[in-house]
């Protein structure tokens, strides 16, 4: 099942771009532009309720903090749980988490340790992965371990928006299944 390319244009006309936004060279994709509009949102989360729907998933994750709007809202639609990735710090019981490299330093997410035990499963609880765009793919790389880690099986990793000239999305996928609703 895929977008057409005029459901693709309705998505791509919505994202505004931002430069030399937080830095410099950087041009930054703001996708509050597709939240506030009503038909580009319904379409997408239509779009990937669709997808999802036979994937039998337990919980979906979301990074931190775009992949808290659009995992929040698919799980709601797909009557599953919710897991917040979230930064260092922000988590208040006991947590689980994954240390990666930036540009310059490194930064680390965080899950509670108990995310994926809320129910009694008979099987490894199957997870998708959601965040709003994927750059180098480190976040993403990080999250996924985090998922391993928490006792759980990350079955795919979703974003709405791949910078494909980063091919942060071609490495990812030589290790899980990727799907990118638009390559930029
Ligand atoms: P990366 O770990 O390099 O794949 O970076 C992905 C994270 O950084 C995601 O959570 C994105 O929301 C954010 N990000 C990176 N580059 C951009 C960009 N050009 N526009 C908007 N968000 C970005």
């Amino acid at each position: 099942m895929e977008l057409t390319q005029q459901e693709k244009n309705i998505l791509l006309d919505s994202i505004r771009e931002i430069k030399d936004f937080p830095q410099p060279g950087i041009i930054f994709r703001d996708i509050t532009t597709l939240l506030n509009n009503k038909e580009a949102f319904n379409l997408l989360m239509d779009f990937l309720t669709k997808r999802y729907q036979k994937y039998n998933l337990d919980y979906i994750a979301g990074i931190e903090s775009r992949g808290f709007i659009f995992g929040a809202a698919l799980a709601h639609s797909l009557g599953v749980g919710f897991v917040p990735i979230r930064k260092k710090g922000k988590l208040p019981y006991t947590t689980i988490s994954e240390k990666y490299s930036l540009e310059y330093g490194f930064s680390e997410i965080e899950i509670h340790i108990d995310a994926f035990k809320n129910e009694n499963l008979e099987h490894t609880p199957k997870v998708l992965l959601i965040d709003d765009l994927i750059a180098t793919g480190g976040t993403a790389y990080a999250a996924a371990n985090l998922i391993q880690k928490g006792g759980a099986t990350c079955i795919e990793v979703c974003f709405i928006i791949n910078l494909e000239s980063l091919k942060g999305s071609k490495e990812l996928e030589k290790i899980i299944p990727v799907f990118n609703v638009l390559d930029l």
